[in-house]
């Protein structure tokens, strides 16, 4: 719960200032570790305030997929085409609906720059592939198909290919990636000033942010910033108050994707010195019901007993399809030959030996999960499904015995954070409501707008934290 004023502070306000400093960064995570990295390579005095005890972020905790294509060396080591076109195309569906195009074509275009530089900064990748999940493999490897590129109706826009990267090691690899990303930007000379929370903006007389305010143990600091304050701080999946404002299906998650830092902070301090907030309602929500993959050839249905999605897309989409158009309640029907626990200990719940049974036991509507799969059964006869597109390989007719395992809320775990943030132009400049920007306030990662308009990817995340991270620092630092 965020508890004081969000400001603005005004710079006649301020006797002596506590700290100077060229490029102010708020927030050591994804996007402040690059800010502040490429401010300082630019020649500019770099301090960060980070309120948790040490960098990192939500990303040091995270899966550590980027999001990055084109053609990368690991995707071409892997036996994978993709071309920066492919890749728009398939982004451009994905990230919609109203893709942010613009920022989506410099994302792409910038892709295999920004794995370069990766590389350059430590992040070893494995050259290797994983078919089985869109998470992180408990092995070493370094791809993975991270958002349905290979499931409809994606695989009918662009060219299907994986592009969620990872540093090399086994299990979550952010940690990973935070390490090399801290140590690159400490070693270009970044200040890192820990346990200081950011909580105001200054400004002066003419609405130009000079500075903000930070709290240290109950002692209010002041910084100074001659050039820009970036505001990478993180979004607001951590502020019921504000989920209930812009994103009320998120208030149903039932396991936070982020850190307490994550309390929107970063956007109303930002929002009091008049910028615009954009997408707000948008949220990955994580269903993590596979692997192993062997279960997609059973169906998810609503609490209608009706399908909605093809079920050998990406997890995330339908964690958001469930927690936003259903109400978070789901039910994945299996035929022993499609059974088995999933990756986290997910069991049947209801065993019967007929449809109806089954239905009854669940408490679905009277005839709705029969109709529902005896349409499905009708198609998959001939491995096919004209409703909602799964592939071929997963569709065969469900034969009772037939079990259900239910992925709603509760029961089984919904992962949301939010996507919605500040609006910037592609430069990261914050934007005003007339779309004018707020002289030397720059925003990237969770606090601003992103790639993702509303839908999403594993990795597109830290992917447009990162880059965006990147052009902010070095936009604040030099003026373009
Ligand atoms: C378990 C888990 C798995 C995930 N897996 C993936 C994945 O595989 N791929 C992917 O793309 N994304 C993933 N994410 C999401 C991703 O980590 C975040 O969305 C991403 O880190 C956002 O970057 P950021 O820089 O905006 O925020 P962060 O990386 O969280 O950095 C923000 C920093 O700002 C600090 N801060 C906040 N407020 C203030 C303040 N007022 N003053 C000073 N400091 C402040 C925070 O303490 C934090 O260190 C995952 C997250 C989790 C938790």
């Amino acid at each position: 719960m965020v508890e004081d004023s969000f400001g603005p502070a005004t710079e006649a306000g301020i006797g002596n200032w506590d700290i100077e400093t060229d490029v102010f960064v708020v927030g050591f995570g994804a996007a402040g570790t690059c800010a502040a990295w490429s401010a300082a390579t630019a020649g500019a005095e770099v301090l960060v305030a980070e309120r948790a005890g040490a960098g990192g972020g939500a990303a040091a905790m995270s899966e550590g997929i980027i999001y990055l294509g084109g053609g990368t060396p690991v995707q071409r080591a892997c036996g994978f085409e993709d071309s920066v076109e492919e890749m728009f195309a398939y982004m451009t569906a994905a990230c919609g609906p109203h893709p942010d195009k613009p920022r989506i074509e410099k994302y792409c275009a910038s892709s295999l720059e920004h794995f370069d530089w990766l590389v350059e900064r430590g992040v070893v990748f494995d050259p290797s592939f994983c078919r089985e999940t869109s998470m992180a493999p408990t092995g070493e490897e370094g791809l993975v198909f991270s958002g349905g590129e290979d499931a409809y109706p994606f695989n009918e826009i662009a060219r299907p290919a994986p592009r969620g990267h990872l540093a090399k090691t086994r299990g979550s690899t952010g940690w990973l990636l935070m390490e090399c990303l801290v140590r690159s930007a400490k070693e270009a000379g970044v200040v890192v000033e820990t346990d200081l929370m950011v909580t105001t903006l200054i400004v002066a007389s003419d609405g130009t942010v000079v500075g903000a305010l930070a709290r240290r143990y109950g002692d209010t600091v002041s910084v100074r910033a001659r050039k820009a304050v970036v505001l990478t701080a993180g979004g607001f999946v951590f502020n019921d108050e504000m989920l209930a404002r812009h994103c009320p299906p998120l208030l149903k998650g039932t396991f936070k994707v982020g850190t307490e830092g994550d309390d929107g902070r970063g956007i109303m301090m930002a929002q009091a010195v008049g910028a615009a907030v954009k997408n707000m309602y948008a949220g990955e929500v994580a269903l993590p019901w596979i692997p192993p993959r062997r279960l997609i050839e059973g169906i998810i249905v609503n609490g209608r007993g009706q399908r909605f999605i093809n079920e050998d897309t990406y997890i995330g989409r339908i964690g958001q399809a469930a927690l936003y158009d259903h109400d978070g309640v789901a039910f994945l029907l299996v035929d022993e030959k499609a059974y088995t626990e999933n990756w986290m200990g997910l069991k049947a719940s209801w065993v019967c030996e007929t449809i109806p049974e089954l239905e009854q036991e669940i408490g679905l509507p009277e005839g709705s999960l029969e109709t529902t799969i005896a349409l499905y059964n009708r198609h998959a006869t001939g491995n096919a499904d004209p409703v909602f597109h799964k592939a071929p390989e997963f569709v065969r007719p469900l034969e009772p015995p037939v079990g259900a395992v239910n992925l709603s809320v509760g029961p089984a775990p919904y992962a949301p954070f939010t996507l919605g943030g500040l609006d910037t132009d592609l430069d990261c400049r914050v934007l005003d409501l007339s779309g004018e920007p707020i002289p030397n306030l720059f925003a990237a990662g969770r606090c601003a707008v992103g790639v993702c308009s509303f839908g999403y990817a594993s990795g597109m995340s830290i992917g447009d934290s990162t880059m965006f991270g990147r052009i902010a620092g070095r936009v604040a630092a030099t003026g373009t």
